[in-house]
């Protein structure tokens, strides 16, 4: 069966002029369809790196990216991309920021914008189209971040700890806000996460990656997205069983 991602004997070498760092080996897996899948590891062993090379922004050593059964270097801006910092542009409105994708990438067409548009009202950000970032919440702006990835329509959402910069109480909100806008959009998402209970209460599977130079260690999978509510899933023995797994895993 091909698989929609398919990521194949990655490796990748970082050369300074003075030595060259082995950061990951050999890692394989994939993703399908409408998969919301994690991958945890140890500080350092490579998880961004291993992102950039899926969103094409670094070319691996050796191994392929397969997107629909196409090597990913042929394919351009399939694949979408939201970092720990929500980079938004302060003196850029709301639906500035939003539209600068389609700018760059040159697709400001009517349906695009009528996509925008339909996104904005549905996750309740029309009102605050013409406000600036810093009129809004630390919710609201990864929120305003996730609409700018989705309406270039990606394949894939890359997300790089994309949590970690936002206090207790947000992130619990903001976890479950862009969850809820993942399913309801169908997109096929690879979360980076450092935080065990984040990888387990929202992926249907998670891959675990070794210290560096890293390989995929092992892999789980949970039903834990039929649960709605993320705190729900959290109440369970599925997930409590899980963490304590992965936990062991990595240590
Ligand atoms: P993670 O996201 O899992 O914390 P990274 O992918 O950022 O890890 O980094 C993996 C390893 O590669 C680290 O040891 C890091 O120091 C090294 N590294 C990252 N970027 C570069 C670079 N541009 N040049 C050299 N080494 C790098
Ligand atoms: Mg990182």
């Amino acid at each position: 069966m091909q698989h929609l991602l398919e990521i194949k004997d990655v490796s990748l070498n970082y050369h300074t002029l003075k030595d060259e760092t082995k950061a990951i080996e050999k890692i394989s897996f994939y993703a399908d369809n409408n998969e919301f899948i994690s991958i945890v590891g140890p500080s350092g062993c490579g998880k961004t790196t291993l992102l950039s090379i899926i969103a094409g922004i670094l070319k691996p050593s050796s191994g392929t990216i397969f997107l629909n059964g196409t090597p990913t270097y042929e394919v351009k801006n399939k694949i979408g991309y939201m970092f720990q910092r929500d980079h938004l542009f302060e003196w850029r409105t709301v639906l500035q920021n939003v539209k600068l994708g389609l700018e760059i990438t040159k697709n400001k067409d009517e349906s695009n914008l009528k996509y925008l548009e339909e996104l904005l009202q549905k996750y309740g950000l029309y009102d605050f189209k013409d406000k600036y970032p810093n009129h809004l919440s630390g919710g609201m702006r990864q929120r305003v971040a996730l609409i700018r990835t989705l309406v270039l329509r990606p394949e894939i959402l890359l997300l790089d700890e994309p949590f970690g910069a936002l206090d207790y109480q947000t992130r619990k909100l903001v976890i479950q806000d862009v969850s809820d806008i993942i399913t309801r959009e169908q997109k096929t998402s690879l979360l980076v996460t450092h935080d065990l209970g984040e990888a387990v209460s929202l992926s249907d599977r998670i891959i675990v990656l070794s210290k560096r130079p890293s390989f995929v260690k092992a892999e789980f999978t949970t039903n834990l997205r039929k649960i709605p509510l993320i705190e729900e899933r959290k109440k369970t023995d599925e997930y409590k069983e899980l963490v304590e797994k992965i936990w062991k895993e990595l240590s």
